[in-house]
């Protein structure tokens, strides 16, 4: 599904922070991705979104066969790529539910399709807030107006599920992830991925790991992946923390 191929990116005309990330992640599979602070986690799952803070020097990023590095955010999402917080923004009156709607319709049109008929919309909503124990009241809410941290996780895990992309990309940047807002980013994680679609996460917290079982966990440090391995490894950072790779 996705392949990255000795990636290297910088800041817009700025330093270079990925050197040479090779990546290769098939439907259906869980990628972690782990490393200090700084190390670029941030900065590749950007630049797989498309974000144009950073420019591309070197390699390719390949999904579903195809280089994606010159296509805009927009058209990486409509090829089935999400990117948790893309849509941050606090919109008053645009309720949670009507963002998401159109949303969706605007990625069907992208692909030439009508909008989804009221009713499999509806159906949509109610099977996925069912799943994430989503309330009425907050459908109804203005977008992010006011979210704490786990409400927001919500809201993010109701996007990915709703539109659901074929790689989603989730960076648990927030120190502030209370047990609850983890397990909200589990259970959607863990749902999500039944229906053969892929995840890269990237997080700090082996706790998360408890409840997402990864297939593969990779150490990024200074831009590069240094080390890969399976669920153990996130254990082991845990106990051991990153030195011991370091050098
Ligand atoms: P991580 O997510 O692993 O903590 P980041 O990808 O956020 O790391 O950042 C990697 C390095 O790149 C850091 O030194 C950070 O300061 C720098 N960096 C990332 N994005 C920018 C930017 N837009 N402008 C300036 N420096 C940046
Ligand atoms: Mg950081
Ligand atoms: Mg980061």
């Amino acid at each position: 599904m996705l392949k990255i191929n000795n990636l290297h990116a910088r800041i817009q005309d700025g330093a270079e922070i990925l050197k040479g990330i090779n990546l290769q992640i098939n439907p259906g599979e869980v990628h972690a991705i782990m490393g200090p602070n700084g190390a670029g986690k941030s900065t590749l799952a950007s630049v797989v979104a498309g974000k144009d803070d950073y420019e591309v020097t070197e390699g390719e990023i390949l999904f579903e066969g195809n280089n994606i590095i010159e296509d805009a955010p927009e058209d990486r999402a409509h090829k089935g790529i999400f990117m948790s917080f893309q849509y941050p923004v606090e919109i008053p009156g645009v309720t949670v539910t009507n963002f998401i709607k159109a949303a969706i319709n605007e990625n069907r049109k992208a692909k030439g399709l009508e909008n989804m008929p009221a009713k499999e919309m509806l159906a949509l909503v109610k099977e996925n807030s069912e799943k994430l124990n989503i309330k009425r009241d907050f459908l109804m809410r203005s977008l992010n107006q006011g979210f704490s941290g786990g409400e927001k996780k919500r809201n993010e895990i109701f996007q990915m599920m709703m539109l659901n992309p074929k790689l989603a990309i989730l960076d648990e940047t927030d120190s502030g992830l209370d047990i609850d807002a983890l397990r909200i980013v589990a259970d959607g994680v863990n749902s999500f991925r039944q229906e053969g679609n892929a995840v890269l996460l990237i997080t700090h917290y082996q706790r998360l790991l408890e409840y997402v079982q990864p297939d593969f966990v990779h150490v990024l440090a200074d831009g590069k992946i240094i080390k890969t391995g399976d669920k153990s490894l996130a254990l082991e950072l845990e106990d051991k923390g990153y030195d011991w790779l370091l050098n």
